[in-house]
């Protein structure tokens, strides 16, 4: 089973390799790696502190984001676009399949990153 924070599914979709340190690439590359290899891996979403949250810079030693207020939104509007409890819990490869898209995540600093994959991947007729 892996936690994960809502809007993580969004991070997941759209991450290429780029982050916000060596080591929390190297979390990201594994926790990808692992999603790859074991589609039907649990997910618990949970709303906090999450597998990928772990190796973070910006994660502070109280357990909470550096930006707390904005991921915590970043979250309610995932949760409210896929009309899921908090808690819910599925396998990642039903998860993968939600059609979320970087349009949700207006006011995080990655959001031009991922919205320049989704046109990219639109104009060669790839699955984002
Ligand atoms: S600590 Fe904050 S910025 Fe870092 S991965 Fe978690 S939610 Fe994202």
């Amino acid at each position: 089973m892996l936690a994960l924070r809502p809007h993580h599914l969004l991070c997941l979709r759209y991450y290429r390799g780029k982050g916000y340190s060596a080591a929390f690439c190297a979390n990201m590359n594994a926790i990808c790696r692992r999603l790859h290899d074991r589609p039907d891996t649990v997910i618990q979403l949970h709303c906090g502190a999450d597998s990928i949250c772990r190796a973070c810079p910006h994660l502070r030693q109280d357990g909470l984001c550096e930006t707390q207020e904005k991921t915590a939104d970043l979250d309610r509007r995932v949760l409210a676009e896929l009309a899921l409890p908090a808690n819910a819990r599925l396998r990642w490869e039903a998860f993968s399949r939600f059609p979320l898209q970087a349009a949700l995540c207006s006011g995080c600093s990655w959001q031009d990153f991922c919205l320049s994959i989704e046109k990219e991947n639109a104009l060669s007729g790839e699955k984002t």
